[in-house]
């Protein structure tokens, strides 16, 4: 269903462990809504589109969709590791909403390091480079002034601060 060639591009926007580490593969490119985005598909004959990154993760190493849903069970929704999505209902992820939402509120964020979603996330980059102050946006965003000045260098978020596609790692192993 999907070509060699988008095989191959969709490699170089993951970050991948050994093959034996059970880590989550982190999406590097471009994001919507939080979750990876990939376009796929030809300009020429007018095939070319987006998809979340974790959809064709599944589409292109496991199979077919069927018209149901990707879901994480590693609630990481930037992972595109195949062994850590499933197929499942509106109803089961719906369900998942709910017990994420409920962990979100204990952990922070989906990787429990950091209260900032991708979408502050990006507006904080946007305004540091503005002009505007770390410390008054720290304030605003109630994060520490180093996780402020961490986005505006580009040393995190950068998946989704940056429109620009960083190819981070190549050999998937598994
Ligand atoms: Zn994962």
């Amino acid at each position: 269903m999907h070509t060699d060639s988008d095989r191959r591009r969709f490699a170089k926007f993951i970050v991948a462990h050994a093959p034996l580490d059970e880590s989550c593969w982190i999406w590097t490119g471009a994001c919507t809504g939080g979750y990876g985005s990939f376009g796929v598909g030809s300009r020429t004959d007018g095939s070319a589109r987006t998809m979340p990154a974790h959809r064709f993760a599944w589409e292109a190493y496991r199979g077919n969709i069927n018209g149901m849903w990707v879901l994480h069970k590693c609630d990481v929704k930037l992972c595109v590791r195949p062994n850590h999505l499933y197929l499942g209902t509106h109803a089961d992820n719906t369900r998942d909403a709910v017990e994420r939402g409920q962990m979100a509120r204990q952990k922070g964020s989906t990787n429990g390091r950091s209260k900032l979603n991708e979408t502050q996330a990006a507006e904080i980059y946007t305004r540091t480079r503005n002009g505007e102050s770390p410390l008054r946006l720290s304030r605003e965003f109630d994060v520490a002034r180093t996780t402020v000045n961490a986005i505006k260098e580009g040393r995190t978020w950068t998946h989704c601060t940056r429109p620009a596609r960083i190819a981070v790692a190549k050999d998937l192993g598994a």
